[in-house]
């Protein structure tokens, strides 16, 4: 497939997840990086954003719970270009009963091309580029024009 630039703005649309083990890792990064991420949209699945909220007051979108559906909707919002960056604290050391939905998380995050940190380092990495406060162009796929040019019949 062709691609075409996306603009990502200034001001980002950020994902938050963290499975369980990792949430306390996810919470102290996040409270390291708390005035930077306050200038940005925050989201995150349902229980990784009631934590982060109560513990630092910033304001973030909640899906509902990773394991009842919430990895899907930030899928989703990926695919329509609604999430620029995301930041996702995943458990290489326990299974979890969502692991397709991981996955396909992954995978989507990919397919849009998106930043994507998995763990702490190439988190303090994204957030150490000047990028993360610029406006900045990615590649992602040129999806309509793909479907133009397809013959159904
Ligand atoms: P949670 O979901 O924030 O609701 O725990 C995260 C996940 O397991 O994907």
């Amino acid at each position: 497939m062709q691609t075409i630039q996306r603009k990502l703005s200034e001001k980002k649309h950020i994902a938050l997840v963290a499975h369980d083990h990792r949430k306390a890792d996810l919470l102290a990064w996040t409270k390291q990086n708390q005035a930077q991420l306050a200038n940005h949209t925050l989201y995150a699945t349902g229980t990784t954003g009631h934590l982060l909220n109560q513990e630092t007051g910033l304001d973030i979108i909640q899906m509902i719970s990773g394991p009842m559906g919430g990895d899907q909707q930030i899928g989703a919002l990926i695919s329509e270009c609604k999430i620029d960056v995301l930041v996702f604290f995943w458990d290489p050391l326990n299974a979890v009963p969502h692991d397709p939905d991981v996955k396909a998380l992954l995978r989507i995050a990919s397919v849009w091309n998106i930043p994507m940190a998995l763990n702490r380092a190439t988190a303090d990495f994204i957030f150490s580029s000047a990028l993360i406060a610029q406006s900045t162009d990615i590649e992602i796929p040129d999806y309509q024009s793909y479907i133009n040019a397809r013959k159904i019949l």
